[in-house]
């Protein structure tokens, strides 16, 4: 039987290639941090991680994980219904509704499961589910998951929202479902106009801060802080990894109710197990963190608005942003590829996005900022985006 199928899949793999969609991987040989050493013995400096706080190789955090190496163990071989729950996963649930300003927490192996295991629970065939375009993955197997009648509008486009909400008004219930943060342009979800909306139109709303958690509001607190609605949204979805130290764990946190529901009905929570105990007590000190000082989000905040305002001065053409994503844009496919491919000889790693990641003649070049940013990596960055730019003839 392998044989045939072996080449059904060859096949397969050789139009990926075929199509220029082939992913390669590249091999980091150093921890994950702003100045990295890749497998062909290259030093680059990354600019495609999303170590928005610098947070992945951040002393305290391997030390709280160390600790808990030595009190709590290994692993928790177990879901947390049957026995796998510790002080630490409770704890470290409290303090994300307390950064969040929310209820409770329910944590997940990742934000993937988090959202996978959202709305099956929630809603049925009678209600209404009501998506960004641009929404992540996740959000979109979790919505195909789910029985519930779906409405889809252009991203971040309220009047169409507004439309959509006007024809759900035939379903019971109604949940507005959003990124944060748009994770290819870094465009935020305009918050303030769809809490709004969702109080017209009597619909939930459904937050996804993977990208701006920890990076978006003056303390980091996400888009709510950013728009002054704390504590209004019923649903807020997140990642441990990313901004909050990169290594693994998603949750949901929001209201008390619909915490309590999930914990009895979501299926990557029932049937998949815990993080393991030092993820959690790395995370506790992370957020621990986050309460003493926000010297993180204002090195962020400098360093984004500082690269941002760089290369627009070089002549750039660059997508406005709110996060801590700056889309450097250059249309053609190919010319991303040959850009990234300059830099990363310049000592640069980025990545050029093209179709069908992002729409077809939009093709650019996406770069992350991170608090473990020196301004000197900046300024290198900036310099080789200029020489390279000046090559190609973009600017
Ligand atoms: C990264 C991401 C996820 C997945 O998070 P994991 O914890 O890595 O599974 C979900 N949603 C959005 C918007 C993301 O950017």
């Amino acid at each position: 039987m392998y044989g045939k199928f072996k080449e059904h899949i060859q096949k397969e793999i050789a139009d990926i290639k075929d199509a220029g969609l082939y992913k390669n991987e590249r091999i980091i040989v150093t921890p994950q941090k702003a100045d990295i050493k890749v497998s062909t013995g290259n030093n680059v400096l990354n600019f495609c991680a999303n170590n928005y706080l610098g947070l992945s190789n951040h002393p305290e955090l391997v030390k709280a994980a160390k600790e808990a190496l030595d009190t709590h163990g290994y692993g928790m071989s177990s879901v947390r219904f049957i026995c796998g729950t510790q002080d630490l996963h409770k704890k470290l649930e409290a303090k994300i509704a307390d950064f969040f300003g929310t209820d409770d927490t329910i944590l997940y192996a990742a934000c993937f499961d988090a959202n996978g295991g959202l709305f099956e629970p929630l809603l049925t065939a009678e209600d209404a589910i009501i998506s960004d375009a641009l929404n992540h993955a996740s959000i979109i197997d979790g919505v195909r998951l789910c029985k519930a009648q779906r409405y889809r509008y252009k991203n971040a486009d309220i009047e169409d929202l507004e439309e959509q909400l006007k024809r759900a008004q035939a379903q019971r219930f109604r949940i507005i479902v959003t990124d944060g943060v748009f994770s290819m342009d870094g465009n935020v979800a305009p918050m303030d106009k769809i809490n709004e909306l969702s109080k017209k139109y009597d619909a939930l709303v459904m937050i996804d801060e993977c990208h701006s958690a920890g990076v978006v509001g003056e303390t980091g607190r996400g888009v709510t802080e950013l728009f002054n609605i704390r504590g209004e949204i019923d649903i807020i979805t997140g990642t441990l990894g990313k901004a909050f130290g990169g290594a693994i764990g998603g949750f949901t946190t929001g209201r008390k109710d619909i915490i309590e529901i999930l914990r009895q009905r979501s299926r990557p929570y029932l049937f998949s197990n815990s993080i393991p105990p030092m993820v959690a007590n790395a995370g506790i000190r992370m957020f621990d963190m986050m309460s003493e000082t926000t010297e993180l989000q204002d090195k962020l905040h400098w360093n984004t608005d500082y690269f941002y305002n760089k290369m627009k001065d070089v002549g750039f053409d660059i997508k406005t942003t709110k996060s801590a994503i700056v889309a450097i844009m250059l249309y053609d496919a190919k010319l991303s590829q040959d850009f990234a491919a300059k830099l990363l000889d310049e000592g640069i790693y980025v990545i050029g996005f093209y179709y069908p990641v992002v729409p077809k003649g939009q093709a650019r070049i996406r770069v992350q900022l991170s608090a473990g940013h020196e301004k000197e990596h900046l300024d290198k960055a900036i310099t080789a985006f200029t020489k390279v730019g000046k090559e190609l003839g973009i600017i």
